[in-house]
């Protein structure tokens, strides 16, 4: 019991957060738009694809259709919320814009998503941008990776 009215105050203060959320960016709290943020602001989830969050939605028993998905992350992403990838080889990935700057590192091989920042790129791009008579605007990063031998697993 005690524990089941905590869940639910830890849930509620979840959805607190992205009624605010959605509010600051000027959207109307929608169920599908709460779910879909809530989704996003899951423990571990960083890259999801539309269908990774349909399925998502599924698991939690909810009625939330691929075309609905499709349309809340256009909204999401033009109001800032989310920013969306398009990785060769695969479908869109979308991911919270948590206004941190990362590169990205596509495992060719089981579509994983893994992200890095390098100082050291960092520096050096400006440093090239600055040698063509340039300051950066805006860069985006992807390495196209497999496992190394040895590193694969079956
Ligand atoms: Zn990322």
């Amino acid at each position: 019991m005690i524990h089941y009215r905590l869940g639910n105050a830890v849930r509620e203060v979840a959805m607190d957060q992205e009624t605010n959320e959605l509010r600051r960016v000027g959207l109307k709290v929608t169920h599908p738009r709460m779910r879909i943020l809530q989704i996003f602001d899951e423990e571990g989830v960083r890259h999801l694809t539309a269908e990774d969050v349909y399925r998502k939605l599924l698991a939690h028993h909810e009625d939330i259709g691929l075309a609905t998905v499709y349309r809340v992350l256009t909204q999401f992403e033009a109001a800032g919320i989310i920013v969306k990838h398009n990785f060769e080889g695969g479908q869109a990935v979308y991911e919270l814009d948590r206004g941190k700057h990362h590169d990205h590192m596509i495992d060719v091989d089981s579509g994983k998503v893994i992200e890095f920042v390098s100082e050291e790129i960092e520096r050096l791009q400006h440093e090239i941008a600055a040698r063509h008579g340039y300051v950066i605007e805006d860069h985006s990063l992807v390495l196209y990776v497999r496992p190394k031998h040895g590193n694969r697993k079956p």
